[in-house]
Formats: structure tokens, sequence, C-alpha cells
């Protein structure tokens, strides 16, 4: 579902990633761990296309994101085509990111109604399936500001789900929330991974949560993969100090 192959990535002369690469299979859950820099967050916006690959390359489903090799040579995509492929990702971030002046309901259906180009009744109709899902039709007609934190979330959640995406990206989605707030998000995305193969990345510092959903574990230093492995061999039997050394740290 995602190739990164010899994925780069620098903001001006400071290289954040390099030479990386890895395979994301479809329905799998991979969970990216390490600390605070170590190029995480970065690898969520480039397959968000929020960042510009700085070399190598992303496919989805075998097609490159934006960037593709003919004769040799690596050449950019036009914007076109790169968002016929970006439709297929939704993400999460950690601070939400609703459109504050839209109702709730309105939230959900503006991607689907003018990207996808659903009926509005039909995306109505699927987004409040989709708020009843995360527990909050009875929400609809309001505006975000009226709601709790994790209640966002559980609204961003739907709206990316309402694009029916193969891959979903999850970014530190429950950093922002108080801590009584965290485990109803969490419970939310657990019914999502139990209830779909979508892929997804997922960026947290949720420990059990991570053990819980994911598939697999990467743990990242300075922009490279340290280790990885099953969530028990990486959380419970790591190999590398580092890694020991982080996880104590967020305990
Ligand atoms: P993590 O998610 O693991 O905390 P990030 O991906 O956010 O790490 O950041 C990795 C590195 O990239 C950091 O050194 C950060 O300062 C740098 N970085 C991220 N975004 C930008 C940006 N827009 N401009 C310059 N440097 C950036």
């Amino acid at each position: 579902m995602i190739r990164f192959e010899d994925v780069e990535k620098s903001f001006g002369d400071h290289t954040v990633l390099s030479d990386l690469h890895f395979d994301v299979a479809q329905g799998e859950r991979v969970t990216l761990i390490g600390p605070s820099g170590s190029g995480k967050t970065t690898i969520l916006r480039l397959v968000m296309t929020l960042e510009e690959l700085t070399g190598g390359y992303i496919w989805i489903e075998g097609k490159p994101l934006t960037h593709d090799r003919r004769d040799g040579k690596r050449v950019r995509l036009r914007e076109k085509e790169v968002a016929q492929t970006r439709k297929k990702i939704g993400m999460v971030f950690q601070h939400f990111n609703l459109f504050p002046n839209m109702s709730v309901i309105d939230n959900v259906t503006e991607a689907p109604v003018h990207v996808l180009g659903r009926s509005k009744d039909e995306a109505r109709e699927r987004g409040l399936a989709l708020l009843d899902q995360v527990g909050l039709k009875d929400r609809a007609d309001e505006h975000p500001s009226r709601l709790s934190g994790g209640q966002k979330q559980r609204v961003a959640i739907a709206r990316a789900l309402a694009m029916d995406p193969k891959i979903l990206l999850l970014d530190e989605v429950t950093s922002a929330l108080d801590p009584e707030l965290v485990g109803d998000v969490l419970g939310v995305l657990r019914d999502v991974a139990d209830s779909t193969d979508i892929s997804m990345l997922i960026v947290t510092h949720e420990m059990q949560f991570a053990r819980d959903v994911s598939h697999k574990v990467m743990m990242f230093d300075h922009g490279q993969i340290l280790e990885q492995g099953t969530p028990d061999a990486i959380l419970s039997n790591p190999e590398h100090e580092r890694t020991k050394r982080f996880l104590t740290s967020i305990l």
C-alpha cells in the first residue's frame, strides 16, 4: 500500500530523513516511535503531500505519489495526478484542524462533496452514520467551538473516514487532550482498526494503544529506523539501548 524508496527529506541544508526504505501492506498498522525531532511527523506529512519530497520515491498502491522515475530520471508529477492519489489518504492531526466556521456535519461532508463529487444528501447520510460511529450524531448541527477537545478529535476522525481512505495517518492525535478525554478517542480508533482494513501509520506516545492496534512498531532515531518488529518485540524486548532509554523516558 505504501512504499518508501530511498526517501530523503531536507529543510534547507538540514537533512531530516535520508536513505529511508520501508513498506506498509494493505490493512497493516504501523506505529512510529522515537524521540522528538527524529522525523516521525515529517514522514506522515510527506505521505499527505504536505511536505515536498527532496529525494527518492513514495509509492501508493504501486503508483508514484509525487515523483516518478522516467527514463532513469526523477520527475515531479503534475498536481492533478498527485491529487488523484492523495484522495486515498486521510490524516488526523494533533490539533484537530476542523473548519471553525462550519457545523460538525459540514466539516465531515465538505470534502466528499467537493473532492469526490458526492451529492449533498449522500454525503450527509454517510456523514451522520460516521458521526454515530464516533458517538456524536446528536451534535451534527453544532459548531466545533462548542465541543470538547476529545469530541473535536472524534469529528476529525469521522471527517477523515468520510473520504473512504485506504490509508489513515494519525499524528499524535491524543497529545493535545486532557487525560480523561484520551480514552474515548483511542476507543474510537480501536473500533476503526477492528472494523476496517485501512492501512495506518500512527505516531503516538500511547504505548498501550500502539500495542493493541499495531502490527508493527518502528523505532526512529535521527531519521533512521533503529529497529522494527512486533509491538511485543520492540516495546517489551528492545535490542537497542537507545530504544530502552526512549521507552523509559516516556513512562
Ligand atoms: P518528530 O515528529 O519525530 O518529533 P519531526 O518530523 O517533527 O520529528 O521533525 C524532524 C526534524 O525536522 C526536526 O529537527 C525539525 O526541527 C525539522 N523540521 C520539521 N519541520 C520543519 C520545517 N517546516 N522547517 C524546518 N525544519 C523542520
